[in-house]
């Protein structure tokens, strides 16, 4: 049998990377040494644990793909990453999947990953842990086309016997795998947004879409993941804020099966390593009935938002 296309022994390499970064994720928490920084002043912190997942990720991606450009949230240097920290494995199930064609003849070169080494750094500092996820998207000519998101804390409610945590995983043209689909409740309009990043536009924007109710919670994967399991009908985020590796692997997933993420113009995000990591214009997100709610966003929220 030919070899694995490289596109499949990234996701599953990625997949692995993704469980090593929830158990950093734990185990720092559980250590109760957060080492908090405030990177800009508004809400926007860093923890240990978004330091060493990065470097995690970053440096085990790396070492087994050398050529590919990895770009993630924080800045730091991958020069003294300890051993421990190094990632070596795969997913065994997802290289037994065939490559979709068109991605078939992927070179190293040609992909761009874009990493949030810890979404929903606010909510994982005030203990909302279930809020956090760990990112990895997958980009080839500026189009996010797998994604993998682990959800160190999936189940912690659940108590001691439940198993902690879980890792979706998808790619366009396949589908996406470690989740139960669910569609939302037939006509009711329930709108998925932030819960530390309001503002008034923010809020404005939401109630123009007369929602039946409103869900804030933290992170972007996360709201990715109320989505495709039937809990929200869109993610609605009037602002600036949100940046490339917090949408790559969600939108990915959100793609892979039938979904719809854009800005709030309705223009789609482009994933290659020259962009802007800033989405300036927000993010709209629907896994059913995108048009409904594009069509619904005031003139006077679009035109406060600069793409
Ligand atoms: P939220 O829905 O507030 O959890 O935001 C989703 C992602 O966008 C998280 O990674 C946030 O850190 C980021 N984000 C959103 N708004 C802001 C902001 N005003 N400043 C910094 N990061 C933001
Ligand atoms: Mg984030
Ligand atoms: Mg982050």
């Amino acid at each position: 049998m030919a070899s694995p296309a490289l596109l499949m022994r990234v996701v599953a390499s990625a997949y692995s990377v993704a469980e090593k970064a929830a158990t950093i994720v734990r185990n720092v928490m559980a250590a109760g040494d957060l080492g908090i920084v405030d990177k800009t002043g508004d809400n926007d912190l860093q923890t240990k644990a978004d330091r060493l997942v990065q470097m995690s990720i970053c440096a085990s991606l790396a070492q087994k793909f050398p050529k590919v450009t990895i770009i993630g949230e924080e800045e730091l240097s991958t020069d003294e990453v300890t051993e421990e920290l190094i990632e070596d494995g795969h997913c065994e199930e997802i290289l037994k999947k065939t490559c979709p064609a068109q991605y078939a003849g992927i070179k190293e070169e040609e992909l761009v990953i874009w990493v949030d080494p810890l979404d929903g750094t606010k909510e994982y500092t005030e203990g909302l842990l279930d809020h956090v996820t760990v990112l990895i998207g997958i980009a080839y000519e500026g189009k996010a086309i797998a994604g993998v998101i682990n959800q160190p804390y999936y189940n912690y409610e659940a108590g001691g016997g439940a198993v902690l945590g879980r890792t979706i995983w998808g790619v366009l043209g396949m589908g996406a795998f470690g989740f139960q689909l669910t569609e939302a409740p037939a006509g009711k309009h329930i709108i998925v947004t932030t819960r530390s990043h309001s503002s008034t536009l923010v809020n404005e924007c939401i109630s123009a879409l007369n929602p039946d109710s409103v869900i804030r919670v933290g992170g972007a994967g996360n709201k990715i993941i109320q989505l495709i399991e039937g809990k929200a009908s869109a993610y609605v985020f009037a602002s600036p804020g949100c940046k490339k590796w917090d949408t790559c692997a969600p939108e990915a997933i959100l793609h892979a099966v039938g979904g719809k993420i854009t800005d709030i113009h309705g223009n789609s995000f482009q994933y290659n390593k020259e962009v802007k990591h800033m989405n300036s214009a927000g993010v709209l997100a629907t896994l059913r009935n995108y048009d409904y709610y594009a069509s619904r966003i005031p003139n006077t929220v679009k035109q406060s938002l600069v793409p």
